[in-house]
């Protein structure tokens, strides 16, 4: 299940069965997607499609809006229609919630059994109506909304009490034919997230959304989710990624981009090489770093960029980029695929990386 066109090195997914959530195949060997959430009331419809805009822009494959009331429910068929990317309805504690999002086209419905009351009661008319109209169910189980019964009988939130909720719900569907479901076992803390999924691979074949709830402010949530992702993807388990973090969840996308370019799951678009810098010092290496990667937001050519603070590593890993800078005395080397090019004052160092990308990237399209 190795796909085509991925670093040499990508792990080997493990096999499952493959779902659509929309025009995306999640499972079954597909390309691992990344997915977030809006923040927007999804009742402000305006809002919420800018939003769902960017996000796309950055490299999101899903959208999973909030339905928390009817008047949200209401909202979703003009999100649907105008949506670039397919949308999941998040309901929770209201079942009917999950025929209106069918009835608004949406590409698939999350529900959370912990949360909807007599939700096994409604199971066979809910896997009715998703059959009829072809839409898939996530089964979301969160550890901070484990169903009752089940955090009795386990004492709290384990790996294997999270699992044994979505196969027992899983099960119940399955008791009406309906198997087009993935299936998410989440918890805020990571080697809690790799044992829940470790075991749920081996239990069955349904396609896993990997996710850290709640993992926290953004720098934090960031490394909490590419340690847990990072296991489990090495092993081949996940077939579509959320990262939760506190933050503008275009943040949370290229999170998970980064995550997935990391593996070697997703083709880089652009990678910015830095140094971290040392004693050695002889540029703010920190500023021009941010800057570089500032300047380069959403250029869409798949470059390596390196921004090097001084001559010992320096011109080394410029050559090895496609562009590159070796920063020294006030003035900056600037790198073409190997070749020195020019060398201009620090000062000039952004806009001289940004022209020599832009003449490279027509070639690269030709190419
Ligand atoms: Fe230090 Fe130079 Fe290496 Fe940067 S490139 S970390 S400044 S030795």
């Amino acid at each position: 299940l190795a796909l085509p066109g991925l670093h040499p090195a990508a792990p080997v997914r493990r096999p499952s069965r493959q779902i659509h959530v929309g025009d995306v195949p999640v499972g079954g060997g597909a390309p691992v997607s990344v997915q977030t959430m809006t923040t927007t009331p999804t009742t402000d419809v305006d809002a919420t499609l800018r939003q769902i805009a960017a996000i796309t822009a950055a490299g999101c494959d899903i959208i999973r809006v909030a339905v928390p009331s009817a008047d949200d429910a209401d909202a979703l068929p003009r999100i649907v229609a105008k949506s670039p990317i397919p949308v999941i309805a998040d309901i929770h504690f209201q079942p009917r919630y999950v025929f209106a999002a069918i009835d608004a086209g949406c590409a698939a419905v999350r529900v959370n059994p912990g949360n909807i009351k007599k939700f096994d009661d409604r199971i066979a008319d809910i896997a009715q109506a998703a059959t009829t109209a072809r839409v898939p169910i996530r089964i979301g189980v969160n550890a901070g909304s484990l169903d009752p019964r089940l955090l009795a009988e386990h004492g709290s939130a384990t790996p294997q009490a999270l699992v044994a909720s979505a196969l027992r719900e899983a099960s119940l569907f399955e008791e009406h034919s309906f198997r087009d479901i993935k299936i998410a076992v989440k918890h805020h803390d990571p080697m809690t997230v790799v044992a829940a999924n470790r075991l749920l691979a081996r239990a069955c074949d349904y396609p896993l959304h990997l996710g850290v709830t709640e993992a926290g402010p953004a720098f934090q949530g960031a490394i909490k989710s590419a340690v847990a992702f990072g296991i489990l993807l090495a092993e081949g388990i996940g077939d579509t990624i959320r990262v939760s973090l506190s933050t503008d969840p275009v943040e949370q996308v290229k999170a998970g981009v980064h995550i997935l370019q990391s593996l070697g799951l997703r083709p880089r678009r652009l990678e910015i090489v830095s140094c971290p810098g040392c004693g050695r010092l002889q540029v703010d290496i920190h500023r021009l770093a941010a800057r570089v990667e500032a300047a380069f937001d959403g250029f869409p050519h798949p470059l390596r960029i390196a921004v090097m603070g001084c001559v010992v590593n320096g011109p080394g890993e410029a050559r090895e980029a496609d562009i590159g800078v070796s920063s020294g005395n006030g003035k900056g080397q600037i790198f073409v695929r190997g070749e020195v090019v020019r060398t201009v004052p620090e000062s000039k160092i952004v806009d001289a990386l940004l022209e020599e990308a832009l003449q490279l990237a027509p070639s690269d399209d030709a190419a």
